[in-house]
């Protein structure tokens, strides 16, 4: 479970083509970071894998089965939004429990899932408050707790921390870092900054006007950048 492959993948708006063609191997467990300048097509692809968008070509396999027709609830991922995608007016516990009640699942089971996911993520305190009362990273965290109760085989996130101040983007990387440690559960993420990748990536994804620049870890892209470009990108953190 986990796995998504990329096969000549294509996103044409109109005129533009955003993604003229993508192949991309992710395995199952890794922590892979799409960065690039904005503009370049990370959130397109997400959205694609996600299911958010229909591709214009190729082909999307998640855990050996083609997703490419899939509806984005039918491919097993669930996509972390930014925070302030929380409902205002309800609770923790039922930001957290609502895509469970989407589903249909019983009372019990919500309350089970999350409890759970509340003590993965140090917010079991807070389930009764409404997400104007907490902290930008409790409220980070309350987001990322609303994908894991769906257990998705991958998370995919697109720039999560971009609004929240530079200190406390330092703890959501560890934060994040550390839920990956402790699911081992795919993650996709999405960023401008190289500090972010960097720091969390097993793989790193540098991407270019909807082009695959060069794949490979952090240490590899450092050490041995393919181009200019990469080298510029991966040496001159903002
Ligand atoms: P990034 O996330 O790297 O900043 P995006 O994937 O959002 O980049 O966008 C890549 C390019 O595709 C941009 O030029 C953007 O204007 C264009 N684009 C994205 N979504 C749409 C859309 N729905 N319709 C038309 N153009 C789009
Ligand atoms: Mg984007």
């Amino acid at each position: 479970m986990g796995s998504i492959t990329l096969q000549s993948v294509s996103k044409v708006f109109g005129e533009a083509k955003v993604i003229p063609s993508i192949d991309l191997e992710i395995k199952d467990g890794e922590f892979v970071v799409f960065v690039g300048p904005s503009g370049c097509g990370k959130s397109t692809l997400l959205r694609l894998i996600a299911g958010l968008e229909d591709v214009s070509g190729g082909k999307i396999v998640i855990d050996g089965k083609d997703a490419t027709e899939k509806a984005p609830s039918e491919r097993g991922l669930a996509m972390v939004f930014q925070s302030y995608a929380l409902y205002p007016h309800m609770s923790v516990r039922n930001n957290i429990a609502f895509p469970l009640k989407m589903a249909g699942m019983d009372k019990a089971e919500i309350d089970r899932k999350v409890t759970d996911a509340a003590r993965v993520l140090n917010l079991t305190d807070y389930l009764e408050r409404r997400p104007r009362q907490l902290s930008g990273g409790q409220r980070q965290r309350v987001a990322i707790g609303r994908a894991i109760v769906r257990q998705p085989s991958a998370f995919l996130f697109d720039e999560p921390l971009s609004n929240l101040d530079a200190a406390l983007r330092v703890n959501m990387r560890l934060e994040i870092s550390e839920l990956h440690q402790q699911l081992k559960t795919t993650m996709v993420y999405v960023t401008h900054d190289q500090v972010e990748a960097m720091t969390m990536a097993d793989k790193i994804v540098v991407l270019n006007r909807g082009n695959i620049e060069q794949v490979g870890s952090p240490l590899e892209l450092y050490k041995s950048p393919r181009n200019l470009f990469v080298a510029g990108f991966i040496g001159s953190p903002k």
